[in-house]
C-alpha cells in the first residue's frame, strides 16, 4: 500500500486540545493536511479562529471551540460541538499542558494541583469522554496522549510536571488494555525539547544553550518533527499499535552522561 493511503485520515474526526499554540497547533495542521476534520479546543478563542482560517485556506476542515480541559462540562460541550459539526470524534490528541519550575520542597499545594489537574487528570477525563462516545457509536479510534521525556526520566525543579507525565504514560497503558477489544487504541508521544510558549524563556537563555549542546541530535525539536509519530498513531498505519509511548527527542532520553 502506498504511504499516502496508509496514513490517510479521510473520514476521520479529530479533536486537539491546547490547539491555540505550539505543538497543538502543529498537530492540528498535520491532521488537517491528511484530510481529518479537526476540532480545535483551547481557552484562547481568537487564536483558534485564526488557526481555523489557516487550515481552511489550505483546503482543510476545522472548527474552533473554546474550552478548558480541566472543566469536564466544558469538554463534554466541546465533544458535542465537534460531533454535531463532523460526527463522532475518532482521534483525540490530548495535548493541552502547563509547566512549572521550582524546588520540590517549596512547591505550593495549589501549584501541584494545577499541574496534575491539567497534565494528568484532564488527560484521563478527556480520554474517558472520547472513549465513551466512540464505544456508544461503535466506532474504532485512536487516542494520542502527549507525555514528555520528563515522564520517563526526571530533572530537578519539575516534580509535578514529571510526575504527571509519568502518569500519562501509565494511563496510556491502562486505558489501552481496557479498550483494545473495542478497537480504540491509546498511545502516547513523549517529545524532548521543542521551543514553544511553555518553555521559550528558558530554552532561549544560556541554560537552554547548554541543554541544546547535550542533545545527541545537536538541536531542539523543530516544527513537523512530531508529525510522523502522530500520523502513525492516529491513522490505520498504526492499527496494531496500542499502549505504547513513542519517544521523539533526538536521542536525549537514552543518554547517560559520564
Ligand atoms: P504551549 O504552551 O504552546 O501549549 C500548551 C497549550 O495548552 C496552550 O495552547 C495552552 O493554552 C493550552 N492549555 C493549557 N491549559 C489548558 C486548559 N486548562 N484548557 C485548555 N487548554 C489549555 O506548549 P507546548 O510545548 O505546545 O505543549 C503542548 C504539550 O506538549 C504539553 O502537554 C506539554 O507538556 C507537552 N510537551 C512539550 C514539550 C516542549 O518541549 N515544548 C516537551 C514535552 C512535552
Amino acid at each position: 500500500m502506498k504511504a499516502a493511503e496508509l496514513f490517510d485520515l479521510k473520514g476521520k474526526v479529530a479533536l486537539v486540545t491546547g490547539a491555540s499554540s505550539g505543538l497543538g497547533t502543529q498537530f492540528a495542521h498535520a491532521l488537517a493536511e491528511n484530510d481529518a476534520a479537526v476540532a480545535l479546543v483551547a481557552r484562547r478563542a481568537d487564536r483558534l479562529e485564526q488557526l481555523k482560517g489557516r487550515i481552511e485556506a489550505a483546503g482543510g476542515r476545522a472548527l474552533a471551540i473554546e474550552g478548558d480541559v480541566t472543566d469536564r462540562a466544558s469538554m463534554a460541550h466541546a465533544f458535542d460541538k465537534a460531533e454535531s459539526a463532523f460526527g463522532t470524534v475518532t482521534i483525540l490528541v490530548n495535548n493541552a499542558g502547563v509547566a512549572h519550575s521550582g524546588r520540590a520542597i517549596d512547591l505550593p499545594e495549589e501549584e501541584w494541583r494545577r499541574v496534575l489537574g491539567t497534565n494528568l487528570d484532564a488527560v484521563f477525563y478527556c480520554a474517558q469522554e472520547a472513549a465513551r462516545r466512540m464505544l456508544a457509536a461503535r466506532k474504532k479510534g485512536s487516542i494520542v496522549n502527549v507525555a514528555s521525556v520528563l515522564g520517563l526520566s526526571a530533572a530537578k525543579g519539575v516534580v509535578a510536571y514529571a510526575t504527571a507525565k509519568a502518569g500519562v504514560v501509565q494511563v496510556t497503558k491502562a486505558l489501552a488494555l481496557e479498550l483494545a477489544f473495542k478497537g480504540v487504541r491509546v498511545n502516547a508521544i513523549a517529545p524532548g525539547w521543542f521551543v514553544t510558549e511553555i518553555n521559550d524563556a528558558y530554552l532561549m537563555s544560556e541554560a537552554g544553550e547548554k541543554i541544546k549542546r547535550d542533545i545527541p541530535a545537536g538541536r531542539f525539536g523543530r516544527e513537523g518533527d512530531l508529525d510522523g509519530a502522530l500520523l502513525l498513531l492516529a491513522s490505520d498505519a498504526g492499527s496494531y499499535i496500542t499502549g505504547t509511548t513513542i519517544v521523539v527527542d533526538g536521542g536525549q532520553v537514552i543518554q547517560i552522561k559520564g
